[in-house]
This record gives C-alpha cells, structure tokens and sequence, in this order.
C-alpha cells in the first residue's frame, strides 16, 4: 500500500527521510553491529547520538547556555505535574486557559497551589485568544502557563504576555515550526509526537537558574534539577525516541533550518484558509486573527456532511481529518512533515466535494 497524506493530530506523519533513515539503521547503526534500541543508554555510540541530538535542537532554536535541554518521558502530560512540582516556590501560579490541554494543565497545577486563571475563553469554545493587554497578571506569581498553540481548538497566540514571572510555554504542536525567541520563556516543553518523533518523549527546554527550586515531595523522576545533573539519563532514557528526534531535527537543518520551514508552513496555512475563506460549504471556526498555522479547524456546518467528507477524503488517501471528539468537524493538522503537495491535494479534494455536494 502506497503511504496517504495523515492529517491526525498526533502522533502525525514523519518526514520520510527521517523513516527511511531510521529503517536503514534499524538493524545495525552505523559500525556497531546493533540497533540503536539495543544500545546502552551509557555507551559512548548512544552518548554520541545523544549529544549530537542535543548540540543539532540548540543550534535550530539558538539556545542560549542559559538554558538545559532535556529529554524526558511521559508526554506533556507529565509536565502538567512536573511544572508546578518544579516550580511553584511560593505556591501560587497565574493559567491562561485558552484551549483542552491548557484547562487539564491548570487542574493538575491546583493539587499543588493557587492557580490564577487569569483568562479563560472556555465559555466561548476557545475559538479564540483572550486580549493580553487586559489580562491582570498576579503580582506574586511562581510562573505563569500558557498554551502556545491550542491543539484541537486551532488557535495560535500572536504575541507573548509581558509578565513578571517566568513564561512558561507548552509548546507541544508549535515548537520548530516557527522562530521562538527562547529567551522570553523560562521554560518550554513538547510533547514529541508533533513535530519532533514518536509519543512517549517530551522535550524540555528550561532556564538553569529556574532549576534546584523543586518540592520536597517532587518525585525524583520529575524533578527537573535530578534529571539535568544527570543528563536526562536519571533512568533508562527513551533512547529510540531520542534518536528519532535527532534524526528529524537533521533533517530540519538540512531543509535550512525553522527559518525555512516557517515559510513554508505560512504557505501551506495560507493556501488552506484562503480556500476556506472563499468556500461556500466549508467554515473555518478559529477567529481570524489567532488562527493557528498548524492545526485548521473547519466544519459544513451538518454533522452528516462532516462524516461524508472525513470519509470521502480518506478515500483518496487523505486521512485522520475528524475533528477533536470534543468539538466535531474537520481538523488539517498540518505540521512540519505535511509537505506542501499534501495540502495542495486536500484543498482540491475539498473544491471537488464541494461542488459535488451543493
Ligand atoms: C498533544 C498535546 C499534549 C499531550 O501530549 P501527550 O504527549 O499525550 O502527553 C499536551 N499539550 C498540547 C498542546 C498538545 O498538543
């Protein structure tokens, strides 16, 4: 079977070279007579795929020394819980609640201490992000959360809040597909199966001078300081993960870097929502100004005809564009790995079965 164009959310499509890179080495990378699985996460080869993997993500996002780059386990979720654990000194944290995984981030930060939700569109189905001008941000706050890119809702923010307090940015379906200035935040993460490799794997990016401040009741396995001296190797690492992620971050480099890809995403994001914006079957429903480059939402407006289009669509071998099971109609997800080709094809499916279906 042919491979087909996968719009899912996550884990989403890779970009091929990265797999067939991967397929090559699978039984024996390089000289070592093994797979990178049944490495040592302790030997010099996997110390060296480590450190590269490393050396390649600072070099595509300029991060500063400043700042430790670790690899983690358990998604984003886990960072849910390993924010606050990390960082909540004195308790007390400001939410900006802008989309599912940014609610589920603020819960789980209330076990541990005040959270502020200091914005919320909620009540307004996310469909946009709140005015930061407006937002009154707690004067004594640990840190404050938010979402950059809201997953099932289909929204980006636009600016970055000015706080006081360390930013600290769930980057999980945005990171490396445009420019982030990583010296706003205090601290990033990503959950991997985005637009960096297999689920399972978080990335973290965070200002070492926000490190050593965990609670004491921190399990040692979240605590960010533990896994920094360690060199994300505390326990055994995601090894296979890691080397994915290393392989698609060379392979970023090699297509000129998140510069490069930037543009091309504004493209394929541009070409999706102009056809949207002139459709007389298709709606796109994130506000104009915060819609999200990586994940369009739209829907007909008739449940029917969603199912009828998500399936027809599949077909052709356009697959996965069901909407989140929150919000229904359609969702492209279009992360770095969609070439343009993808959405080309998708838009003029959908020109088709709009004119078929009136
Ligand atoms: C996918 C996603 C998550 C959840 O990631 P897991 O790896 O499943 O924990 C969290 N936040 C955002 C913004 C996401 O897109």
């Amino acid at each position: 079977m042919e491979r087909v164009y996968n719009f899912s959310p996550g884990p989403s499509q890779l970009p091929l070279p990265v797999l067939e890179k991967a397929q090559k080495e699978m039984l024996c990378y390089q000289d070592t007579g093994m797979s990178v699985m049944e490495m040592s996460h302790r030997s010099k080869m996997y110390t060296d795929i480590y450190d590269q993997t490393v050396a390649t993500l600072r070099e595509l996002m300029s991060i500063p020394d400043t700042y430790d780059v670790l690899f983690l386990q358990g998604g984003a979720t886990q960072q849910f819980s390993a924010v606050p654990l990390n960082l909540m000194v004195h308790r007390k944290a400001d939410y900006l609640d802008t989309g599912n995984f940014a609610h589920l981030a603020a819960e789980e930060a209330k076990r541990y201490g005040e959270v502020n939700v200091v914005a919320s569109t909620r009540d307004e189905v996310y469909t946009y992000i709140p005015d930061l001008a407006t937002v009154q941000f707690s004067e004594d706050a640990d840190y404050v959360h938010i979402t950059q890119n809201n997953t099932i809702y289909g929204t980006r923010f636009v600016e970055l809040p000015e706080t006081r307090a360390p930013l600290v940015c769930d980057a999980s379906s945005m990171i490396l597909s445009e420019k982030m200035d990583v010296t706003r935040y205090g601290a990033i993460y990503a959950g991997a199966q985005k637009n960096i490799g297999p689920s399972g794997l978080c990335l973290l990016i965070v200002r070492k001078d926000l490190l050593g401040q965990a609670m004491d009741i921190c399990p040692k396995l979240l605590n960010w300081e533990v896994q920094s001296k360690a060199g994300s190797m505390y326990n055994t690492p995601n090894t296979w993960g890691i080397y994915l992620a290393g392989l698609t971050f060379s392979w970023l480099k090699e297509l000129g870097g998140v510069e490069a890809i930037e543009k091309v995403n504004l493209e394929k994001a541009e070409l999706l929502y102009g056809f949207l914006d002139e459709s007389q079957l298709f709606k796109p429903t994130a506000q104009k100004k915060y819609r999200s480059r990586m994940n369009v939402t739209f829907v007909t407006g008739d449940a029917e005809k969603d199912a009828a289009f998500v399936k027809a669509a599949a077909a052709e071998g356009l697959v996965n564009l069901k909407g989140h099971r929150s919000v229904g109609g359609m969702r492209a997800s279009i992360y770095n790995a969609m070439p343009m080709e993808g959405v080309q094809k998708l838009v003029a499916f959908m020109k088709k079965f709009e004119a078929e279906n009136k």
